[in-house]
């Protein structure tokens, strides 16, 4: 009579052995690679190739700067000034928000709405423009025609999809939830064999500051696109490194104006149309009603996210009035009202498709955005006509 209880035993401890095992190599595996396993090693290595070449450096960022753009695009100039790039400036289309000026580098961005002589002169000289948190010429406005005009090498760092290929260097990355997080990884790359000599843990605190702020902007506080456990791994890097991470929050979201706050208030009770059908919500705003409420540029932000907060709300549209620039109005027959349209949803419910057919944008899938040239109750329409067909009634 065989020992079947015997047998039984040694086989689970068997399995217990293979299966312990390979949970190890996997953590050791995991602890080593976590870091390294996004950017390509031939990334880091060309544009850091790029960067050794390069003196003068222009760093360019989006339209109406977030807090990635500015975090994504001030982080890596920092960095470069560590490595001993002594001419290295930040060009943003237009003006960024006011809860953003006290980020380390702030006051040196060169805004070219206000300053194009001084940032033409910068770009006809630059010997490497670095692009963050955008994938196309179009979404920097008529500093991309800039941009496309410029013959020198171009590096591009990002997370939006479907990237325009304009770059030498396409670091495009639509998994990772912003563009610093990215950056910090090509930091931390460049440290670990791609090119850098002075180890991570020597990395200046403002440059992960800066980082910092566009990780936690982009993911609402951590609190969507949120899930990836690498992100805490490099958070905590940076809570090592000196970052302050309870200031950056207040510096960010406890910073509002009077103006705002009430700004936001009168959305929520006047503006705000509930579609229940749909769980969606939609709040505009004219231009006299942003005069009446002193708007000032990143007043706006957030309040698309307001909405969300309702319990069955899982959709949220915002639109504002603004005016066309001159180049807008020249593209667009002569139109001088633009409506800018942001876009969220919760969930997998995508609203990119939706920005992308009718408003000619795009984004995220939970984060998107566009524009409508016309008067406000057109786009309006335009949103009401066309959101049953994209949105889920569930
Ligand atoms: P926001 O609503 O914060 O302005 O934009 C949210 C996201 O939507 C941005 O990160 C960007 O990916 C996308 N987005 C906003 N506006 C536009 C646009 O006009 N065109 C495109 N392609 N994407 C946009
Ligand atoms: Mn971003």
């Amino acid at each position: 009579m065989p020992n079947t209880a015997g047998y039984f035993k040694r086989a689970k401890l068997r399995i217990y052995f293979v299966l312990h095992k390979k949970k190890r190599i996997f953590a050791e595996k995991y602890k080593t690679d976590m870091l390294h396993n996004k950017l390509t090693f031939e990334q880091v290595e060309q544009a850091q190739a790029l960067i050794r070449k390069a003196d003068h450096i222009a760093i360019l960022t989006h339209l109406s700067p977030d807090g990635d753009a500015m975090g994504s695009s001030l982080g890596m100039r920092c960095f470069l000034e560590q490595t001993g790039k002594a001419d290295v400036r930040v060009i943003v289309p237009n003006a960024f928000p006011s809860f953003l000026r006290w980020m380390p580098g702030a006051k040196e961005v060169v805004i070219y709405d206000t300053q194009k002589a001084e940032a033409d002169a910068f770009l006809e000289n630059a010997q490497l423009v670095i692009c963050t948190d955008f994938n196309e010429p179009k979404r920097i406005g008529t500093l991309g025609d800039k941009l496309v005009s410029l013959a020198c090498p171009k590096i591009m760092i990002d997370h939006h999809l479907h990237p325009v290929e304009f770059a030498d260097v396409m670091m495009s990355y639509s998994d990772s939830a912003s563009a610093s997080e990215l950056v910090y990884r090509f930091i931390y790359q460049s440290m670990n064999g791609g090119g850098c000599t002075f180890p991570i843990e020597q990395l200046d605190v403002d440059a992960a500051t800066c980082l910092y702020t566009g990780m936690m902007t982009d993911t609402g506080n951590f609190s969507f696109n949120s899930n990836h456990p690498e992100m805490y791994e490099i958070v905590g890097q940076m809570v090592a490194l000196g970052v302050n991470k309870d200031a950056v929050y207040n510096n960010v979201f406890n910073n509002y104006s009077a103006d705002r706050m009430r700004l936001m208030g009168y959305c929520l009770y006047q503006k705000m149309r509930i579609y229940p059908e749909y769980h969606t919500a939609l709040i505009y705003l004219g231009r006299k009603e942003l005069y009446r409420f002193n708007f000032q540029s990143g007043d706006a932000e957030g309040i698309v996210n307001l909405p969300l907060q309702i319990g069955d709300i899982y959709y949220s549209c915002f639109m504002r009035e603004d005016k066309a620039t001159a180049a807008e109005r020249e593209q667009h027959g002569g139109e001088k009202t633009k409506i800018k349209i942001s876009l969220r949803s919760q969930g997998d419910r995508p609203v990119n498709v939706f920005a992308h057919e009718i408003f000619d944008g795009g984004g995220h899938a939970n984060a998107s955005g566009g524009e409508y040239y016309g008067a406000l109750p057109k786009a309006v329409e335009r949103f009401l006509q066309n959101y049953g067909h994209y949105f889920k009634k569930e």
